[in-house]
């Protein structure tokens, strides 16, 4: 079953969220679980606009409560609403400094809290260069092999090469082909059986003009899309590419 997932990151959508919401909650759905990850404090709002669309949130804390200044916890999302939560985004391992072992106390949290995550992995532009990609994804897959894995609760991975997220620039549909068969190597390789056909989504600069490219060669679970899900017409029109795949 593919996965359309929205990350407005820290952004609402220029029209709105009601009516944003309303124009994506009629889109006909087909097979496409759409799921939209606001900023914390409108989780409940995107739930509330009853449109059929799943809530995403785009972090959580590694721990469920305590003296975490700033902090969400997992538990916390749930009562909110949230579904399903990003973890390890680019931007949060960039940007915020999150490590690896961070990220899989994250990942086993989401998954004992009930959460279905989203976890982004992907390489930078000098680990591709420098052919060293299928290692450097098999050693992220590695280090979130967690032991909360074995209950073979559903875990959703996103392959986010780095230098293609905000960037304008998009892997091809054939890069990306290639990448996820490596990926899937390294899931059967290091996760229990149970994870063997997780759903590997793209997300990287995905927009209405390329998505035809990246669902031709027929290996992508879906998309994470950032920028262009902002705009519930382009949003749409992503989904409309992804059904014709
Ligand atoms: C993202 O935020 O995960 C993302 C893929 O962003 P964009 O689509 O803007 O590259």
């Amino acid at each position: 079953m593919p996965y359309l997932i929205a990350n407005w990151k820290m952004n609402l959508p220029p029209e709105g969220i009601d009516a944003y919401m309303a124009t994506v909650g009629a889109a006909e759905p087909g097979d496409v679980t759409i799921v939209v990850c606001p900023p914390f404090p409108f989780l409940r709002t995107l739930g509330a606009c009853g449109a059929g669309v799943c809530v995403g949130a785009q972090n959580c804390s590694d721990q469920q409560s305590g003296a975490f200044t700033g902090e969400v916890a997992p538990s916390m999302l749930r009562r909110s609403g949230a579904d399903f939560v990003i973890l390890g985004h680019s931007e949060r391992r960039t940007l915020f400094h999150e490590n690896d072992a961070l990220i899989a106390r994250k990942l086993s949290l989401a998954l004992e809290t009930g959460l279905t995550p989203v976890l982004c992995i992907g390489e930078d532009l000098r680990v591709r260069d420098s052919g060293q990609v299928s290692r450097f994804l098999a050693d992220q897959i590695k280090v979130a092999a967690v032991d909360a894995l074995a209950s073979g609760e559903k875990v959703i991975l996103a392959y986010e090469p780095i230098w293609a997220i905000g960037t304008g620039r998009n892997a091809s549909g054939a890069m990306v082909a290639e990448t996820l068969v490596e990926i899937r190597a390294a899931l059967e390789r290091f996760w229990p059986a149970a994870h063997a056909r997780a759903p590997i989504l793209y997300g990287g600069s995905v927009t209405p003009d390329n998505v035809d490219d990246l669902v031709e060669h027929g290996t992508i679970d879906g998309f994470l899309v950032g920028g262009a899900s902002l705009d519930a017409r382009k949003f749409l029109a992503i989904h409309a590419g992804l059904r014709r795949g």
